[in-house]
């Protein structure tokens, strides 16, 4: 199974010389299992997914879209995610409901004018649309299952734990530890995961100043987590926008420091799961 980022930021970062190594687009991953996706996220690198998928085949495709909340660098690639338009792909979305309104009808929303001028209805490949909430488990596909759990994060976000026979991967993209110690919750829902992407948008001094309550953990977190979950390898992720490739060595020899089997999430990164087992 090949893991692929296509997005790693926290929002949209300037493209030029000192981004180009980590890449500018907001989060999307996907592991791919033969022909079916599992895809975590649809912030604008969903897009590069797509071109991805359409220089291979443009049908059938098939897979499961889980989205972790509804903010902006979570969402806005869907509508350019040209194989959700194609009819025979086949894609089923998840997400939790907010506020009275189901998974469909928030990101209908989204397409709705004057934000956008194609309706969600145009998205064919898009087949179902399916609620799930912290604590619940569903087989996308045969021999996979994904649990959802709970965040702390402004307007609730879940994180999703994938596994298979062979091979086990948790993605923590929106998660504020708590300033005093780690949250028990996450680490729980991390234990023993082949690979953990971890959201480490700030440094620990941006974290607990003027950053605090914004819903991100630091690199400090991430690797703590890491460490106290005993992962495989960790992915650190949802880079905040402003930070240079340069900036993000910095932080990786840091987070190295604490747990050494850390990697930099970018957006050309490719994984092989097999090499990740535990
Ligand atoms: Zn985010
Ligand atoms: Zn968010």
């Amino acid at each position: 199974m090949e893991l692929r980022f296509w997005g790693v930021r926290g929002s949209i970062a300037s493209p030029g010389a000192s981004t180009q190594g980590i890449g500018g687009n907001t989060t999307c991953v996907s592991i791919r299992h033969e022909d079916y996706l599992f895809i975590f996220d649809a912030g604008t690198g969903l897009r590069l997914l797509g071109e991805h998928l359409l220089a291979q085949k443009a049908a059938p495709w098939r897979g499961s879209i889980f989205l972790t909340h509804y903010h902006w660098d979570h969402i806005q690639g869907l509508p350019f995610f040209t194989p959700a338009f194609i009819k025979g792909n086949a894609f089923e979305l998840y997400g939790e409901s907010k506020d009275g309104l189901d998974v469909r009808q928030i990101l209908n929303n989204q397409m709705l004018a004057p934000y956008f001028p194609v309706p969600l209805d145009l998205q064919q490949g898009l087949i179902t649309f399916k609620g799930i909430e912290s604590g619940e488990r569903v087989e996308p596909a045969p021999g996979f299952t994904v649990q959802a759990g709970s965040l702390l994060h402004p307007n609730k976000a879940i994180g999703f734990r994938l596994e298979s026979k062979t091979a086990s991967v948790t993605v923590i993209t929106d998660h504020e530890h708590p300033a005093e110690h780690l949250d028990p919750v996450v680490v729980e829902f991390s234990r023993g995961t082949d690979v953990l992407i971890h959201d480490s948008q700030y440094t620990p001094e941006e974290k607990l100043g003027p950053r605090k309550g914004w819903g991100h953990s630091s690199w400090e977190d991430a690797a703590r987590t890491a460490k106290e979950a005993d992962v495989g390898v960790l992915y650190i992720s949802h880079h905040d926008p402003k930070r240079s490739d340069a900036d993000v060595m910095e932080i990786l020899a840091k987070a190295r420091s604490i747990f050494p089997r850390t990697e930099v999430a970018t957006e050309t990164t490719v994984v092989d799961l097999a090499s990740c087992r535990r």
